[in-house]
C-alpha cells in the first residue's frame, strides 16, 4: 500500500488553514470527486474517500490537535481509524446544496432562473433484488408546476406583470441616516415579495403560486449488484426551478434488507453451513446454498470446524458488468451430536480407542509441546 498522504496535502491547504479554508477546500474536492459525478471511476472514489477522511479529522479540533502533534500514528488505536464511510456523516444534502444551489429555497440570489430543488428518495430492496437488479415503480410526492397555468400563476396563462414598485428588480434601495452618515441598503421589494413580478388575476387552481403538490409515478431500473447506501440519480426528476429554471434531480438512496442465510461484503456473499462429525471426518457431497440456488460441493475428508471454502463467480454481479461476479464463501460449522443413546456412546468409545496421534494432528503436537515443557 502506498504511504498515507498528509491530510493537509490531501486538502491542499496550509497547516495554519482556518475552519473556513478547510471547508472550502474539502467542498471543492468533494464536488470534483463525488462518486455520483464520476460513476465507475475508482481513482475518483479513492480521492473522495481520502478527502472525506482528511476533512473528518481536520474539521474536528480535538482530532486535528492530535494529528498535528503525532501525525497519522496519533490517530491509530484511538477509535479515529477505520474510515469506511460509516460513523462519519457528511451531510450529503449540504454537499449537494453547494453543487446545485440549494435543496429548495433559502437565501438565494433573487431574480433570474434558478435550478429546482433536488429530492431524495429512500428505496428498500430485498437482498436478491439488489443482487440481480429489479424494475420498480415508485411514487414521488413533490411540488410541481400547476397544470392549469403552466406555472405562471396567472388566470389566463399570461405572463405576470412587472412590479411597478421595484421596476421588476425585486429590490428597493433604501436611504438610511446613521451615525456614520447616509447608507444605501437594498431590501427585497415588499410589493412583489422580491420576485419582481406581480399577479393581478391569480390562477384559481394554485392561487397564484404556480405550483401544486403532485405525486408522480416513475419507473426505476435498479441495476444488478447495487449495494447498501448507493444512490441512483434520475436527472430532472426533482422540483421545478424558479423563474423557469431547470428541474432539480432525484436521488434514490438504496437500502438492502438483511437475508436470513446470506451476508454480503462488496460483491462477495457469505454463509455458514452446519455439518456433522462424520461429514467432516469422511468428507461428503455438500449442498451449498448460493444466490443461484443450491450447488453441490465436494467437501474433503478431514475438514476442520470453521474452515472456509470459496466457490468462484457465485457472488454478486458487478454493476454494469453483470457477467463479472464476486465469489461465494462458506464456512463449515461442526455440530457435535447431543442426546446420544447408550449404544451410540458405546460405539463412540470403541471408535475413540482405535484413534492415535496420527489421527489428530493438532492434539499430537500440542501434547508433545507440553511434554517438553515439564521435562
Ligand atoms: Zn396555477
Ligand atoms: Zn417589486
Amino acid at each position: 500500500m502506498p504511504e498515507k498522504r498528509d491530510y493537509y496535502d490531501v486538502l491542499g491547504v496550509a497547516r495554519t488553514a482556518t475552519e473556513d479554508e478547510l471547508k472550502k477546500a474539502y467542498r471543492k474536492l468533494a464536488k470534483q470527486y463525488h462518486p455520483d459525478l464520476n460513476p465507475g471511476n475508482k481513482e475518483a472514489e479513492a480521492r473522495f474517500k481520502e478527502a472525506n477522511e482528511a476533512y473528518a479529522v481536520l474539521s474536528d479540533p480535538e482530532k486535528r490537535k492530535v494529528y498535528d502533534q503525532y501525525g497519522h500514528a496519533g490517530l491509530d488505536g484511538q477509535g479515529f481509524g477505520g474510515f469506511n464511510g460509516a460513523g462519519f456523516d457528511i451531510d450529503l444534502e449540504d454537499l449537494f446544496g453547494s453543487f446545485f444551489g440549494g435543496f429548495g429555497g433559502g437565501s438565494r440570489r433573487r431574480g433570474g432562473p434558478q435550478r429546482g430543488a433536488n429530492l431524495k428518495y429512500r428505496m428498500n430492496l430485498d437482498f436478491m433484488e439488489a443482487a440481480f437488479g429489479v424494475e420498480r415503480q415508485i411514487t414521488v410526492n413533490k411540488e410541481d408546476l400547476c397544470d392549469t397555468c403552466q406555472g405562471t400563476g396567472t388566470r389566463d396563462g399570461s405572463s405576470p406583470e412587472k412590479c411597478s414598485a421595484c421596476h421588476g428588480t425585486g429590490q428597493v434601495n433604501q436611504r438610511q441616516q446613521t451615525l456614520f452618515g447616509t447608507v444605501m441598503t437594498a431590501r427585497p421589494c415588499v410589493a412583489c415579495g422580491g420576485k419582481g413580478t406581480v399577479i393581478k388575476d391569480p390562477c384559481p387552481s394554485c392561487g397564484g403560486r404556480g405550483r401544486r403538490q403532485k405525486s408522480k409515478k416513475l419507473r426505476v431500473n435498479v441495476p444488478a449488484g447495487i449495494n447498501e447506501g448507493e444512490m441512483l440519480t434520475m436527472r430532472g426528476e426533482g422540483e421545478p426551478g424558479a423563474q423557469g429554471g431547470p428541474y432539480g434531480d432525484l436521488y434514490i438512496e438504496v437500502h438492502i434488507r438483511p437475508h436470513p442465510v446470506f451476508q454480503r461484503d462488496g460483491n462477495n456473499t457469505y454463509c455458514e453451513i452446519p455439518i456433522t462429525f462424520p461429514q467432516a471426518a469422511l468428507g461428503c457431497e455438500l449442498e451449498v446454498p448460493t444466490i443461484d440456488g443450491p450447488q453441490t460441493y465436494h467437501l474433503k475428508d478431514g475438514t476442520q470446524p470453521g474452515e472456509t471454502f470459496t466457490i468462484r463467480g457465485k457472488g454478486i454481479p458487478y454493476v454494469n458488468r453483470s457477467a463479472t461476479r464476486g465469489d461465494h464463501i462458506f464456512r463449515v460449522v461442526l455440530e457435535v451430536p447431543r442426546h446420544l443413546s447408550e449404544a451410540q456412546k458405546e460405539q463412540l468409545r470403541q471408535f475413540d480407542q482405535t484413534c492415535s496421534d496420527n489421527n489428530y494432528q493438532k492434539r499430537g503436537s500440542f501434547f508433545s509441546k507440553l511434554k517438553d515443557l515439564f521435562k
